[in-house]
């Protein structure tokens, strides 16, 4: 592998875009929005520089790691000559499907086509290529520079060799691949959003205000982070959407998303990205305020 194509600068592939360059690998990072290519190297530089403070990344490496990192508007040049390509756009099942036609097309016929999807199928996602032995879930965690867990997801077709180059790699990244199969939600989501739901849930029928039911599973469930928090931090939409994939998926009612999720996403609070969630967030500020909506 030497040279990688990131598909999508959001929350997530800025994250991949900085480990891989970080990790010696030369990245393409493609967004459709110049503004989002521009906002996501600000924040590889900011992370950069948290890692300068820290002593865990030098000056002179911060420098290296952003000058690998080539920010490109256009898909078809920014995956030309790609050996791997990790797909990070928005959690939505038309336009991931649009993406992959347009890599099955313009992508070398050898490349590696991953896709960091939190819960669409990749069995669905490689069918709309003509090769789908070469499509896997890569599945990096939030924040991808600090957290150690990738979730690598077979699809039906995916070819052992895929699967190996792919385990390798992240272990390249300093990273740890856990290797599970195609089924809604895969092992992570399918875990962590019915804890969401039911968190939010239970804030929605009154059982408990914002902060104890984060409290409660912080300092009860060892948990770094309270269930309500981690969703802000996700993104509320994101929630959503791999909550409806649950629900259609199994067929059970036990997945169905809370009204109360679907009403905050529907008027635009979206936790930390939109700067209001089940907390309120200001730029530049780490203090933590639940919003009034919910004093
Ligand atoms: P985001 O909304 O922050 O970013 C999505 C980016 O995709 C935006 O910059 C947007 O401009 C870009 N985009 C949309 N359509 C595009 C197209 N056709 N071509 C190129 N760029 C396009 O989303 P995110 O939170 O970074 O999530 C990205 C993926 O990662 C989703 O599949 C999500 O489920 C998954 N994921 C998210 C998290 C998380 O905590 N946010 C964790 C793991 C996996």
């Amino acid at each position: 592998m030497k040279k990688i194509a990131v598909i999508g600068a959001g929350t997530m592939g800025n994250g991949i875009a900085h480990v891989f360059s970080q990790h010696g690998f030369p990245v393409n990072l493609v967004d459709l929005h110049p503004a989002q290519l521009e906002k996501a190297m600000g924040t590889i530089g900011k992370n950069l520089d948290r890692q300068v403070q820290k002593g865990s990344v030098t000056a002179e490496e911060k420098q290296q790691t952003l000058q690998r990192i080539k920010p490109v508007a256009d898909l078809q040049s920014g995956v030309a000559g790609s050996d791997l390509i990790v797909e990070a756009v928005s959690e939505n099942a038309e336009i991931k499907l649009n993406i992959f036609r347009e890599l099955d097309q313009h992508a070398r016929p050898d490349a590696i086509l991953a896709s960091n999807t939190s819960s669409i199928s990749i069995t669905r996602i490689a069918a709309a290529t003509s090769h789908p032995s070469r499509v896997i879930g890569m599945h990096f965690m939030n924040p991808v520079p600090v957290m150690k867990l990738v979730e690598v997801i077979n699809g039906y077709a995916t070819s052992t060799s895929v699967t190996h180059t792919v385990t390798e790699i992240a272990r390249q990244l300093d990273k740890v691949p856990c290797v599970v199969n195609d089924y809604p939600g895969f092992i992570a989501n399918r875990i962590l959003m019915p804890m969401i739901n039911e968190a939010i849930i239970s804030l929605h029928e009154g059982v408990a205000g914002v902060e104890a039911i984060d409290m409660v599973m912080k300092l009860g469930m060892a948990h770094p982070m309270g269930p309500l928090q981690l969703a802000d931090f996700i993104g509320l939409d994101i929630c959503l959407s791999i909550l409806k994939v649950l629900h259609e998926g199994f067929g059970n009612p036990k997945y169905a998303p809370s009204p109360l999720l679907v009403n905050m996403v529907n008027a635009g609070f979206l936790g930390v990205k939109s700067g209001e969630g089940f907390y309120k967030y200001s730029p530049g500020s780490r203090e933590l305020r639940v919003s009034e909506r919910f004093l």
